[in-house]
Order: C-alpha cells, then structure tokens, then sequence
C-alpha cells in the first residue's frame, strides 16, 4: 500500500510519499486590515482592535451558531490570530459578514460559507506559510568524500559519487550517480541542494541524514493517484533513517522549491521516527490514535494533509518543530489541539498516557 510507513527494520525501504514537483503559490502574510471594503473614509483602525471587531460580529451570526463547538474554537483562534491563514480567514469572514448573500442565508447556510473560507484559507503546504526558512542559510563546507562501485537507487544499482555536507555539527551526505546522467534531464545540483539544507532550521534539518539524487523518476507502482494534482511528477520521498531522494523531472527544477518541500520531508522523519515508539508505549496499532485526533480536530494542516493520515502528521509535525517557542506556536495548537497534545507526547514533552 502506498503512503504506509515501511515496517519497522526495514531500513533503506521507501516510505512512497511522492511529492508535487509543482508547489504551488507561496502564501503571502499581507495585513489582513486591508480588505475591509466597507470602511469608506474611515480611517484603519490597528489590526488587533479591527480583528475583535470582526470576531464579535461573527460570534452574533446564527452562522456561529450553527457551528459544531470544535470550528467555534478554530474560528475564534483564526479570527484573533496572526499567522497567514488566519489572515486570510478574517478578512473572508469581514467580507463575508457585509456581502448580502450571507447576511440573508439561513443560520444553516452561513455555517457551511464559513467552513468553505476556512477550507479555502489552507496553504497548499504548511512550508509555504511557516516563514521557517532562512534566506541567507546557516555557513556550510561541501567535498567529495567517496566514490562507491554501487549504490542502490531508486529503480537499479550504480556507481554513485559521494558529497559530504557538514554544518552546524551535523553531516548529511549527498549520493549521486557517477555519470550524472539524469532521465528526464532535470535534476538539482548537489550546490543547490546543500544550499537548501542550511535554509532548514536546524530542528528539522537533524531529522535528514542522506539525500540521493536518483537518476530515474519514482518507478510507476509507487505513485498516489489519490490527489491526481500533486502526484503527476513525484519530487521527493521519504525512507526511514532519515533519507530523502528527489526524483528528476521533465522540466526545469526551481530551486527555491527545494527547502519547503525538504522541510515537509523532515516532518516525515519525525512521523516515521518517532512514531513507532510512541505507539508501542500506547499499545495501540498502527495510526489510530491520530486518526482519532484528526477526527477530533477535523481542520487539516494544509491542503496536502488532505492527501493521506502519513501526509496529515508530516504537516502538522512540521507546524509543530518550526514554530515551537514562537508566539504562533500557541495559535496553530488551537488550531489543532488533538494533533499537537499527540506530539507534546511523541516529542517526549509529557509522558504517554
Ligand atoms: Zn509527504
């Protein structure tokens, strides 16, 4: 089955997760303030006190009402908060409390024009609206450090170079074919892929240890038809220990994609990693107890959550390890309190149960 994580000791299997080799737009962290339009020649008052404004408008609607308790919490989080999404949620619901349509709907109506800006709101990837990535990058040093007769890739064995990435006391080697031919031809340079790791905050980055350039896509059998968009050309898997491999593409590769969807790669690390512990220490199979907290806290962490519960704790774990000691770490718990008094858990913060 694809998207399962490879079962425990089976090192070097993959945990088949393609990624997009299309992210997608970058969530922008526009003030929210901005699209009131029915301010007039009032002047904008703060963001803060215009945001309560909305909240308690909101909270007199039938809408509200008619919302299962869980939203209400979500929605009040959102409508006080900061991060992009719950921008884009304020200025949706301001919108939506002046646009006619809503104000005329039955309380029923306006719960379900709520829920679908809430949906709407989502980033594509959590990456994209974390902002945990350092432009300038940690300083790195990179030298060639082996030449192996054969290495395992995706679809066959090969002679493979060996580069040697060293930065803040962590090394992660970089494994590419030693013709350096790429089928499709496009590929990452070992360059650009180390300049995307010292992007990484160190958090997620100690979760990768091997990165491989493959030379070939990932092989047919292990693509997931279930989000048809974001399965056409696989970017990048996950395999416990701590490997990723990005797969060539038929087109040029933007760099700049390379550090959010590597990032996403570590909250699989973390998925991987530490959940099989986490569940003996439960006695509980398999992912159950988060698809209880799914279930429980219904808002998924971004739109490739969606796709899969392996997706879902990779996204969240991501929210999670980037924003920890960070004033929006307090919003996206209540955002996702199920998911998140899981990971206090996982990540050793409190006992398991
Ligand atoms: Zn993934």
């Amino acid at each position: 089955m694809t998207g399962k994580v490879a079962p425990k000791g089976a090192s070097g299997t993959r945990a088949t997760t393609p990624e997009t080799g299309k992210p997608g737009q970058v969530a922008s962290r526009a003030p929210a303030a901005k699209a009131v339009s029915s301010q007039g020649w009032e002047p904008k008052p703060p963001a803060a006190l215009w945001r309560s404004k909305v909240l308690w408008s909101l909270v007199e609607t039938t809408g509200y009402a008619a919302l299962p308790s869980t939203f209400q919490d979500q929605l009040r989080a959102a409508l006080t908060g900061t991060t992009p999404r719950s921008s884009q949620i304020q200025t949706a619901v301001a919108n939506l409390l002046s646009s006619p349509k809503f104000v005329q709907a039955t309380g029923k109506d306006q719960a379900s024009f709520i829920l679908s800006e809430m949906d709407q709101a989502l980033p594509l990837l959590a990456t994209y609206e974390l902002g945990a990535l350092s432009p300038l990058g940690a300083p790195f040093t990179l030298r060639e450090t082996a030449a192996l007769p054969t290495f395992e890739f995706s679809d066959r064995k090969a002679s493979a170079r060996v580069h040697r990435l060293e930065l803040e006391n962590q090394s992660i080697d970089v494994v590419v074919p030693s013709d350096g031919i790429f089928s499709p031809p496009h590929q990452h340079t070992v360059e650009e892929v180390a300049a995307a790791v010292a992007q990484l905050l160190p958090a997620a980055r100690r979760l990768i240890s091997q990165i491989v350039l493959s030379p070939r896509p990932l092989p047919n059998d292990e693509r997931d038809e279930r989000v048809p968009e974001l399965s056409k050309d696989a970017y990048m898997t996950f395999a416990r220990g701590g490997q990723v491999t990005i797969y060539p593409q038929p087109s040029l590769m933007a760099a700049n994609h390379l550090a959010p969807a590597l990032a996403h790669e570590a909250g699989h690390a973390l998925g991987a990693e530490q959940f099989d512990g986490f569940f003996r220490a439960l006695t509980r199979q398999g992912w159950n107890v988060w698809e209880e907290a799914m279930a429980a806290d219904q808002l998924p962490p971004s739109k490739y959550g969606l796709k899969s519960v392996e997706e879902d704790v990779a996204e969240t774990a991501l929210i999670y390890l980037c924003t920890e000691g960070t004033a929006e770490f307090e919003e996206y718990r209540a955002l996702f309190p199920r998911r998140f008094a899981l990971l206090d858990q996982m990540m050793g913060r409190i006992p398991p149960l």
